[in-house]
């Protein structure tokens, strides 16, 4: 084996084999979520393996201290994020995606990939209950899928001032990556209309009514009222709320708005008959952010953005003469750079073909019952425990919570809760979520996101059991300040 072989098969078995003997070694010497000694111990660990630069095994040493250092969702107490442990099948899929190294940015660099990607796509579109005129794309993640929403809303309006005029909707908890990419599409932060939640943290559609009829009150008589999108969330990251998709597309799609959904979380609810309801109405969106590398257990990344109209690609459609002739493709040689941001773009969709066909719809929903089971018995184990107050029942897979103590005020809850999540964290015990619902003081919640369907109901009662402890320590800690100042 010399290191300078390329990835022919035969060239990549012993590297595989090197490979998973060191994922074992570091998972064995990390011995539980995280490494533990926090930041600085890191540092110093990856410091010295770094250094060592002329070392006779560097994918053996480097593998070793990646997998020791890292933080392990396959871990039960590695509850934070929307980071999945990955599918073994699918993590293997993508193995082969990279070999192959197909390139979705013209037909002659991936002309199986290509195919693969559309199938997949039908798959899901299908699946969201969109009709045969729909088409999509894979995509990094639910941040790239909600830039393109906004922008092919802005872009298919036929209005001449639309790059200026263009209003985004969204409601106070939709994902910070709308504002961003209205942004990014150089709209004024006015431009981004933060619509009311109802007391279930879902867009009030009667608010967005409201909204949209003072957007276009506003608009100066005689100027053309730029394009309008509505972005609804379905899963917020937090609390997994569905916003009332129906009533909301019905109300957008009156004001002549368009609708993108950002269901980047609750997508995953389409794979369950118990969770689909929640997503009524979906089809009715013009596109749709969906996020497989949450809900749908594939390795980073698996963002998917679909149109109900494959038209509303039309403003990406490029013409490059060394990647899509267009006598090419009067033969049929069709590439898919017209749906993309992107111009190189790796075969993300193989993963997704194959977990499809080896877990089915089925399979995939039977995971994410689990997973809303799970959180549902962490939400009544927390509401059980003296100390920790559940903030809200589950919708999805996510609970938030936080630790409380009659002696702290607001304040100094927030003090508390956030010492105690480090101190989780430094010790390696625990990797739990941290959030803020609202304004503080007062407004810092812990959370546990509920993605590993073989976790046990004992290890999750063990570690709201660790949390509970990490919160009594954390408020023996505040007390003392809090009350030498009273
Ligand atoms: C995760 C998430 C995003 C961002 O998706 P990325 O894949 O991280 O880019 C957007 N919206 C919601 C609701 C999310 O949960």
């Amino acid at each position: 084996m010399s290191t300078d072989d390329l990835a022919a098969p035969a060239a990549l078995a012993p590297h595989l084999g090197t490979v998973l003997d060191a994922l074992a070694a570091g998972a064995a010497t990390r011995n539980g979520p995280l490494p533990a000694g926090g930041p600085a111990a890191v540092a110093e660990a990856l410091g010295r393996v770094l250094a060592d630069t002329g070392g006779a095994d560097p994918l053996r040493t480097l593998t070793t201290a990646l997998a020791a250092h890292s933080v392990d969702p396959l871990h039960p107490d590695c509850a934070a994020h929307l980071h999945c442990p990955p599918l073994a099948v699918a993590v293997a899929a993508d193995l082969a995606a990279s070999a192959v190294n197909a390139s979705l940015d013209s037909w002659d660099q991936a002309p199986a990939a290509i195919e693969i990607e559309n199938d997949v796509l039908r798959s899901l579109a299908g699946l969201v209950g969109y009709g045969p005129r729909a088409a999509g794309v894979l995509t990094t993640g639910g941040t790239e899928s909600n830039l393109m929403g906004l922008l092919l809303a802005r872009d298919s309006a036929p209005d001449h001032h639309r790059a200026t005029r263009t209003a985004v909707f969204a409601s106070t908890a939709a994902h910070f990556s709308v504002a961003r990419n209205a942004s990014l599409l150089g709209l004024p932060p006015a431009a981004v209309h933060l619509v009311p939640t109802d007391d279930r943290h879902r867009m009030d559609p009667a608010a967005l009514h409201a909204a949209l009829r003072a957007h276009r009150a506003r608009t100066p008589a005689g100027e053309g009222a730029g394009p309008s999108v509505v972005v609804a969330t379905a899963g917020t990251t937090d609390l997994g709320a569905v916003d009332p998709l129906r009533a909301l597309a019905e109300t957008a799609h009156a004001h002549g708005a368009s609708l993108h959904v950002d269901a980047a979380y609750g997508g995953g609810a389409l794979f369950s008959e118990r969770l689909r309801p929640l997503l009524d109405g979906l089809p009715l969106a013009d596109t749709i952010a969906l996020d497989l590398h949450k809900l749908g257990w594939q390795p980073v990344p698996a963002g998917v953005f679909l149109a109900r109209d494959a038209a509303r690609f039309d403003p990406l459609e490029a013409r490059v003469a060394y990647l899509n002739a267009q006598d090419d493709e009067d033969e049929g040689y069709l590439s898919p750079l017209g749906r993309s941001l992107r111009t190189t773009r790796r075969a993300d969709a193989f993963k997704l073909a194959v977990t499809l066909r080896a877990l089915g719809r089925d399979g995939l929903g039977r995971l994410v019952d689990r997973c809303h089971d799970l959180a549902r018995h962490a939400a009544a184990r927390i509401a059980a425990t003296p100390g920790l107050e559940l903030t809200a029942e589950p919708v999805l897979t996510t609970v938030v919570f936080r630790c409380t103590d009659p002696r702290l005020d607001a304040s100094a809850t927030d003090e508390a809760n956030a010492r105690a999540r480090r101190a989780l964290l430094a010790a390696g015990r625990a990797v739990v979520g941290r959030t803020e619902l609202g304004p503080g003081p007062g407004a810092i919640r812990l959370k546990l996101t509920l993605l590993n369907p073989h976790t046990t109901e004992e290890r999750l009662d063990a570690l709201v059991d660790a949390v509970a402890a990490a919160g009594r320590e954390a408020a023996a800690e505040v007390v003392p300040a809090t009350a030498g100042t009273a």
